[in-house]
């Protein structure tokens, strides 16, 4: 089945993102790093399917080990069925995801984010990343690039519209997703008549 995957740490706005997108409400509550089966949406009007994976990264009391695990059920989903994923939503949370980044990269460590950018662009799978709490954001333009520039793409960011689409979920305002994402699934149809 055609299908599109939401990834990103845990309180980036995945599940609110998820209500918006599909209608329904999910609860966000349960313990926290408990590994969740991906879950699976459907996303009217488009037919596919919309599955949400666990959260991953930093999460309180949450131990190290339970953490790489979850990563590591990631990367094996992403791998295992890339030939049916269509499009990849990495969601981040715009007011702190640069600073992240940059922390771990002074630790000479590969942010998470990062690495699972990069990975589904190995994978063959259009990236789209839903850059969430942009009503948090003060300077847009600036936070926007640096992020570019820290996934490796040359700013400015408007030339990425496609790959980059900043929202606020809490409000409803997704459109620059549902967008990027529809640009993708079109250019997935297109490939499919040659
Ligand atoms: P998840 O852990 O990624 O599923 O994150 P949740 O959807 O549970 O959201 C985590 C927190 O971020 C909650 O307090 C949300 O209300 C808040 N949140 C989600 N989206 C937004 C947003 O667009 N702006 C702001 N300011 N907060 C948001």
């Amino acid at each position: 089945d055609a299908e599109v995957v939401l990834l990103g740490r845990s309180n980036v706005g995945k599940s609110t993102l998820m209500r918006e997108l599909t209608g329904h409400t999910f609860s966000t509550g349960g313990k926290p790093g408990v590994t969740r089966a991906p879950n699976h949406y459907d996303w009217a009007p488009e037919s596919f399917v919309l599955t949400d994976l666990p959260g991953f990264g930093f999460m309180e009391g949450v131990p190290e080990e339970r953490r790489e695990q979850i990563k590591t059920d990631i990367v094996h989903y992403l791998e295992e069925y890339a030939d049916d994923i269509l499009v990849g939503v990495l969601v981040v949370d715009g007011k702190s995801v640069v600073d992240i980044i940059d922390r771990h990269s002074a630790r000479d460590e590969l942010p998470h984010d990062v690495e699972l950018f990069h990975f589904l662009e190995e994978l063959g799978i259009p990236a789209v990343v839903a850059v969430n709490k942009m009503d948090k954001v003060d300077d847009r333009d600036e936070r926007l690039n640096a992020l570019c520039e820290r996934l490796g793409l040359l700013p400015p960011w408007q030339q990425w519209q496609d790959t980059i689409a900043p929202i606020t979920a809490k409000r409803g305002s997704i459109d620059p997703l549902t967008e990027a994402v529809r640009t993708h699934l079109h250019d997935a149809k297109r490939d499919d008549l040659f």
